[in-house]
């Protein structure tokens, strides 16, 4: 775990050698000062030489200028060393997660996500500058410290050294505890944020059933645990810190009283008598240090645990090492034998086998739960196939790069997904790097021209968080726009036209139609009137595919697709 966190040290090497060096300069200025200050109090004084007081105090004022130069370097380029670091995390946790999986986002709340995207990291900086160096100048100093004491005097020495094991049980006991209550605290936290993504991206549902209490409570149960978590952790923190201090002031006491009998009894000058409390301040030093470490130590480790959690979850639809990188394909699929299920308690489609040609324009119908948005995410391998084969031009889906695959498949939804931001940007999302043409082109043929002219700031038009403010008809028309700039040989349609209006669905069927020209097209639809045109039919049900042909055969056919159309058409 350790070497794995210093491994992120290794592409800022140079900071962290200036950052350390200036820090161990600082660190034996502090720890020369009280042998100067004896120096000066029992050699120098006494032979009355102004000048030489002089010369030194002056010599001792341009090291301090030196020292609060060097202290600048060590907080400003030693917390840049820390940021980048953070940041480097950031950037390598959001990259792994944008190429999970679908089961993987099936699988973990967004709110989770976030937290150890942004919430979690926020130590590992602060402990990547401080951890390393304040444990090394602090072990330094301490042991620098004793040793000059020791030679000062033994006794006054042995007493300082007393309270070192009572020191270090405190430190490590509660350094323990502490560990486990940030761990827990960094879960409360995570909760807290799937709590407020859900409610609030959910806050149009909450308040059209006045249920703001109810998501209040919950919020506030979640907040409460967080609050207690975090509580824990400063109780353990306060009482180890109060101890320290105790402990610490405690020992200084005790020298000021042994050194005073010392020198009372001529075993100690008055020189030694302050250099030596001063010591024992500079033995504070590092003690403070290392208490702020032990805060800060688990408190880091924990975000970065879940830092590695997270970062070792290797996503699970992935390319293989000779996957292929396929040109424009033609667009013939076949299904062969193909089952899945999204876990392994409950196989959703059995032994599958359908070929569609290309250019075909097919239509999947059948019950709700069927499963035919799940045979359509298997082609663009959202997720992979349990047995069988998914084929495309007679190459296993499995065997080409996923960008490439997915290049080459463009799926129009119920539910459109736009980003905050422009009608622009969220038609250009189509592809990336559209001239205005293209996209005004792509407007077009969707049949958005006449609804963008009649928009006062047109196609800069700000669409509200995720297109709040476009009606379904006109999100619908914009996934269309895209899909004519992406311009894919597959499309599929899934539910795309289902939550419109007759009237919009009129409009947006012609846009669809269009958009399939030339394209193997599957669309699933549940009014039947929708893919009249379809060049053939398949009905799914929960046992697979039940029966396929064209509209008039399957009518024909008296089966399981000619009820279905009676009981929609029979009014
Ligand atoms: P259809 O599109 O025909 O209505 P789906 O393909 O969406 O049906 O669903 C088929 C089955 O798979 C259903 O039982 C559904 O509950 C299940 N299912 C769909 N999506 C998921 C998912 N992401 N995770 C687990 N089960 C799912
Ligand atoms: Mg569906």
């Amino acid at each position: 775990m350790l070497r794995r966190f210093f491994s992120f040290y290794l592409p800022h090497k140079k900071l962290f050698i200036i950052d350390f060096s200036s820090a161990i300069i600082v660190a034996l200025f502090e720890l020369a000062f009280p042998l100067a200050v004896q120096w000066f109090i029992d050699t120098l004084l006494p032979t009355e030489n102004w000048s030489m007081i002089v010369t030194i105090s002056i010599t001792l004022l341009l090291l301090y200028i030196l020292s609060t130069f060097l202290q600048y370097i060590v907080n400003y380029w030693g917390h840049m060393l820390g940021i980048n670091i953070e940041t480097d995390m950031r950037r390598q946790l959001f990259q792994h997660v944008q190429k999970q999986s679908f089961k993987f986002f099936d699988n973990t709340k967004t709110g989770n996500i976030m937290s150890r995207i942004t919430n979690d990291l926020m130590d590992i900086g602060e402990l990547a500058h401080h951890g390393p160096e304040d444990l090394f100048i602090s072990v330094m100093t301490f042991v620098g410290a004793f040793w000059i004491m020791f030679s000062i005097n033994v006794k006054l020495a042995l007493v300082a050294l007393i309270i070192l094991p009572f020191l270090g049980w405190l430190m490590v006991v509660s350094n323990l505890r502490m560990n486990r209550a940030w761990k827990k605290m960094y879960g409360e936290i995570a909760d807290v944020n799937s709590r407020v993504e859900d409610s609030v991206s959910g806050v149009r549902v909450v308040q059209s059933f006045t249920n703001e209490t109810f998501e209040n409570q919950r919020f506030q149960a979640n907040n409460q645990k967080f609050r207690k978590a975090k509580l824990r952790g400063y109780k353990i923190m306060s009482f180890s810190l109060s101890g320290i201090y105790m402990m610490t002031r405690f020992v200084t006491l005790a020298v000021l009283v042994v050194g005073a009998w010392l020198s009372y009894t001529n075993q100690l000058s008055y020189g030694e008598l302050v250099g030596f409390v001063l010591y024992v301040n500079v033995l504070f030093k590092p003690i403070d240090k290392i208490s702020a470490l032990m805060e800060l130590y688990p408190k880091g480790m924990a975000g970065f645990k879940r830092f590695t959690e997270l970062i070792d979850t290797d996503p699970d639809v992935v390319d293989t090492k000779d996957a292929v990188e396929v040109a424009t394909l033609r667009g013939d699929i076949r299904f062969e034998d193909v089952s899945f299920g999204y876990d392994e308690h409950k196989t959703v489609l059995k032994g599958i086998d359908l070929s569609i040609k290309a250019g075909e324009t097919v239509a999947f119908v059948g019950p709700s739960g069927a499963g035919k948005t799940t045979i359509c995410s298997l082609i663009p391998r959202f997720y992979d196939v349990d047995n069988g084969a998914i084929k495309i031009d007679g190459i296993d889906v499995r065997d080409m790069t996923k960008q490439s695959l997915r290049s080459q498949i463009g799926i129009v939804q119920q539910d459109v997904f736009l980003f905050t931001g422009t009608l622009r940007e969220n038609i250009a999302y189509g592809k990336l790097g559209a001239t205005e043409e293209e996209i005004e082109e792509a407007a077009k043929r969707a049949h958005l021209e006449s609804f963008i002219d009649s928009l006062p700031f047109g196609y800069d038009t700000q669409i509200g968080e995720r297109g709040l403010k476009l009606s379904g008809g006109q999100k619908q028309r914009i996934a269309i726009a895209r899909m004519f700039l992406k311009n894919p040989p597959i499309l599929i349609l899934d539910e795309a036209t289902s939550a419109l209006d007759t009237e919009t669905e009129m409009i947006i069927q012609q846009a669809l139609t269009e958009l399939s020209k030339n394209r193997t097209t599957l669309v699933i639809a549940h009014r039947l009137a929708t893919i009249r045109n379809a060049d053939r039919i398949v009905v799914v049900t929960e046992d697979g595919i039940a029966e396929q042909g064209t509209h008039d055969e399957l009518i024909e056919r008296e089966g399981i697709f000619a009820n279905l159309h009676r009981v929609q058409f029979q009014r």
